[in-house]
C-alpha cells in the first residue's frame, strides 16, 4: 500500500496515485462505517469481495453501453480506475420500500414501489448527506439540467439491467446509490459512472426468503455480514480465491 502516493482516504476505500496520469488506484478496505460514520467496525474480506463484485458489475455495464471508470482489476484488493471528477451527488435509485424511505414516509420496508423512484442527496458527510431537489443542484452549481437528464436517463438503464442480473440468481434489487463523474477529452466532457457497485451501497434481498445480503447485515446487527457478501459473489460466480471461506483467506492478499 506504500508504494503508491495517496490521494484520498475514505471510509471504505483508498484512492492512491495511478501509473498514468489520469488514473488512479482504488484500494478496498475491510472498514464498515454506518449511520453517518458513528457506528464503525470491520468485515473481515469485504474489500476483497467489493473488489471483485464491482469489478464483474461495471464490466457488465460497460458491455451495454455505460461508460464507467473502470479500467482492470489489479489484485485481489485494487483496480485501476479513470480519475474523474466527482460530481457530489449520490444518486440513489429504489425498486422496493426500505431505509430511509421507509422511515421518512413511516411505511413499512418490503412493498414494491409502483414505479421506481430516483433520489439525490448532496455528498456531505459533515450535514449528514442531506436529500436535494434538482433545482439545488443546479442552481448550486453541481451539475446542470443536462448532465441531470444523461444521470437520469444512465441510472434508469442501470437499474433496468441489474435488476434483471440479479433477478437471474434470486436476488431482489431492492435499492442502490450511484456516484458519476466528469471526464475531460480534448475540449469537451462526459459523464461517467465512478465509485463502487457492491453490497456497501445496495440493498440485495433473496428472492424466495427476503434474507438481507448487502450491509444492512452491518447496520442492524444481524451477523453473518462476510457470508452474506460471499454469497452474493458466489451467485453472481465470482467468488475470488483467497476469500473468506477459502482455507487461504485473505491476509496474505494486501
Ligand atoms: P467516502 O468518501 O464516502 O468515505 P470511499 O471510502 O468509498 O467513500 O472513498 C472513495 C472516494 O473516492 C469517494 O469520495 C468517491 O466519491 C471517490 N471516487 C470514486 N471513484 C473515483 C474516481 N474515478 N475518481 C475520483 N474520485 C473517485
Ligand atoms: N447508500 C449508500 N451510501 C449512503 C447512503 C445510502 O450507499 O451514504 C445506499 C444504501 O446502501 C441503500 C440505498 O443507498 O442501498 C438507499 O439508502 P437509504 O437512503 O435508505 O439510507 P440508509 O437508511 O441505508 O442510510
Amino acid at each position: 500500500m506504500s508504494r503508491r502516493k495517496q490521494i484520498y482516504e475514505g471510509k471504505a476505500k483508498v484512492m492512491f496515485e495511478g501509473p498514468e496520469p489520469g488514473t488512479l488506484v482504488q484500494y478496498f478496505k475491510d472498514d464498515a462505517t454506518a449511520f453517518n460514520n458513528q457506528k464503525k467496525g470491520t468485515i473481515t474480506g469485504k474489500g476483497v469481495l467489493n473488489n471483485r463484485i464491482s469489478e464483474y458489475l461495471m464490466m457488465r455495464l460497460a458491455e451495454i453501453g455505460i461508460p464507467t471508470h473502470f479500467i482492470r482489476r489489479l489484485n485481489m484488493r485494487e483496480q485501476l480506475v479513470r480519475q474523474v471528477e466527482i460530481i457530489p451527488i449520490e444518486v440513489v435509485v429504489r425498486n422496493i420500500i426500505a431505509g430511509s424511505l421507509a422511515k421518512r414516509f413511516g411505511m413499512e420496508e418490503g412493498g414494491a414501489l409502483p414505479r421506481s423512484i430516483v433520489e439525490y442527496y448532496y455528498k456531505k458527510d459533515e450535514l449528514g448527506d442531506p436529500m436535494v431537489s434538482e433545482e439545488h443542484i443546479t442552481c448550486f452549481g453541481w451539475a446542470t439540467t443536462q448532465d441531470l437528464d444523461d444521470i437520469m436517463q444512465m441510472s434508469l438503464r442501470i437499474n433496468d439491467f441489474l435488476t434483471g442480473l440479479f433477478l437471474g440468481i434470486g436476488i431482489k434489487l431492492v435499492d442502490f446509490k450511484l456516484e458519476f463523474g466528469r471526464v475531460y477529452e480534448n475540449d469537451s466532457m462526459r459523464l461517467v459512472l465512478a465509485d463502487e457497485i457492491s453490497p456497501d451501497n445496495c440493498r440485495l434481498w433473496d428472492l424466495k426468503t427476503n434474507e438481507k445480503l448487502d450491509k444492512d447485515r452491518f447496520r442492524r446487527d444481524l451477523g453473518r455480514v462476510e457470508e452474506a457478501y460471499q454469497e452474493v459473489a458466489r451467485r453472481l460466480g465470482i467468488l475470488p480465491e483467497g476469500a473468506p471461506g477459502d482455507a487461504k483467506g485473505t491476509e496474505t492478499v494486501q
